[in-house]
Formats: structure tokens, sequence, C-alpha cells
């Protein structure tokens, strides 16, 4: 059986064909419709079926979205995408394309891909975070994703930054109508803001990395805020979870000073002598989170619904 997972991305959404074995078969890609549900369903719809007129077969669908899918009226909250927020997206999708599907939070099937086999294959506890558009988290235990009751298991995004500086808060307001949320920090848009209110300068994350690697001073220290904050956030999650691992995704994970920088700036907010949690990117990169919706229906699984 084929399996199809689907990424609903901010800006764009990803499919892809995975065989048994995890090969890719085939893989799509079309912007993301912005503030209209109804094209949202029908550009996942569209993608589905052209990887399947592809392949000339049909296959399981994972799809992986901003927030969740509620447990207890089956309607999405705690999109970013906020127009996705209140709409029956698993139903809609279902009825659409005629078979049971499986839905779960982006930052989840990062996670769950990044355990399954990549840069955290063979860990026990791996939390995933998602720096980008948003700041999402996922987390996998064995080998399976954690969701929890309330289906917010890892959205550290919307905690607010631990430790907080002079000027840290009560911080930006966030879309969640709180804040000081780590979100507004550590995703791309926050590191953006983070600078223009420092410099006046607008510039997007990527322009900052650029120059903070030809020595602009204040890129660089922009960065530098950045790394401290995101390892006061994450020393907060290390005293909770305890992970083995914790991998990186999203835009921001191309960061590669993070890895270094980071893990030499938690320790004195962690609760112990030491700290083994290792801090890594991801191995499968931007397509981890389609993977990952993909991975959501086991090999050998066809069709049946399940959890
Ligand atoms: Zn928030």
């Amino acid at each position: 059986m084929l399996r199809i997972g689907i990424d609903l991305g901010g800006t764009k959404i990803e499919g892809i064909v995975l065989d048994a074995d995890g090969r890719v078969l085939a893989r799509r890609r079309v912007p993301a419709p912005r503030d209209d549900y109804a094209a949202t369903i029908r550009a996942i719809a569209q993608l589905v079926e052209g990887l399947e007129r592809d392949l000339g077969r049909r296959g399981t669908l994972g799809v992986g979205t901003p927030g969740a899918i509620s447990p207890a009226t089956g309607l999405v909250k705690n999109a970013n995408s906020v127009w996705l927020n209140g709409r029956p997206l698993a139903d809609d999708l279902e009825r659409r394309l005629g078979r049971p599907i499986r839905v779960a939070n982006d930052a989840n099937c990062f996670t769950l891909s990044e355990a399954r086999d990549g840069a955290a294959a063979g860990a026990r506890v791996v939390f995933g975070v998602i720096v980008g558009t948003g700041t999402g988290g996922g987390l996998v235990v064995d080998g399976r994703a954690w969701t929890g009751p309330n289906a917010i298991a890892g959205e550290w995004g919307h905690n607010p930054l631990p430790w907080p500086r002079d000027g840290e808060w009560p911080g930006p307001s966030c879309y969640c109508r709180k804040t000081g949320c780590i979100e507004t920090f550590l995703s791309g848009p926050g590191l953006s803001r983070d600078h223009r209110q420092a410099t006046g300068q607008a510039l997007d994350a990527t322009e900052i990395a650029a120059r903070a690697a030809q020595a602009d001073p204040a890129c660089e220290a922009t960065l530098r805020r950045y790394e401290e904050r995101m390892a006061r956030a994450l020393a907060s999650v290390l005293n909770v979870l305890d992970p083995d691992v914790i991998v990186l995704g999203g835009g921001l994970s191309k960061l590669l000073r993070l890895y270094d920088a980071v893990p030499r700036l938690w320790g004195p907010h962690v609760f112990s002598d030491r700290v083994d949690t290792r801090l890594v990117p991801p191995a499968h990169g931007d397509a981890s989170g389609v993977r990952g919706a993909a991975w959501l229906w086991a090999p050998g699984e066809g069709g049946r619904p399940n959890q």
C-alpha cells in the first residue's frame, strides 16, 4: 500500500508518496491558499488526486496541520493559519477523498519522522521543535507521537519566555491573545521583529543570518539574543521532560551555529549538574514534516480507520 503524506504549511502544501520501505516515489508542492478554508480543502484534495494519478494507485493518507484536531469537538484548534480554526478539516477531507484520514499536528509529524529514521533514530524520548513561521513542538516516546488528552503535548511555543530580562516582559502580543509567548521571540517573524526593534532595520531571518555571517555587529547581536532566548526556552523543556534528543526543524533550523551555541547557554537554567541531551539538526530537512505525515500509517496498514 502506498503511503501519502501531506504537510499543510503556512505558505505551501507539500505532498509525498512513500513505498513500504520509506522510499520517496513522488513529491509535489503547491502554494497554500491564505484566509480561505474551502480553497485549502480543494488544494489538498487536488494534490492527493494528482499524486495518485501519477502513480496509478490509491494510498493511505496522513495530514500534518498547524494546530491540532480537538479530541472533544473534531474541529481544528490552535492553528496559526487561523482560518483553519473551528473547521472540521479531517471530516471534510475524508468526505472529499473517500477514505479514513489521520491528521496530526505538523510538529508531531516532524518529530515522528526524525524519531523513526532520522536524526533521533533510536532515542526513547524525542522533543521536536519547529522554528519557522511559528514555533511548534512535538513529542515522541518510544517511536509513537504522544499527543495527550487535550492534543497539546509539546506546545511550548505559547508558554511565556522563561527567566525574562528587561524589555522582554510583558513582551510582544501573540495571535493566541497572550503576550510574551516563546513563539513571539523564536519564530522567524519574531526574530525579524526583535531586530527591527533593536536597530530600526527591517530584515527577515535569512537576511539577518547572512549579514551576521559577514560579521555585521547588529545582526550578530540579534542572533546572540536569539540563541540565549532559545537556550532559556529549551531549558524549561529539559526540566520537565528530560528528553534524550531535541531536534530542530523549520527555516531557522538551518542556522548551524544554534547546535553549538544553544547547548553552551542552557546549562545554568537546567536543574542538573550536567546535561547530556543532544540538540541536533533534522536528518530529512524540510521533508521531515511531510514524511512524518505519511508515517502516521505504518507499512502494512491499509485503509482501516485507527486511533
Ligand atoms: Zn501565543
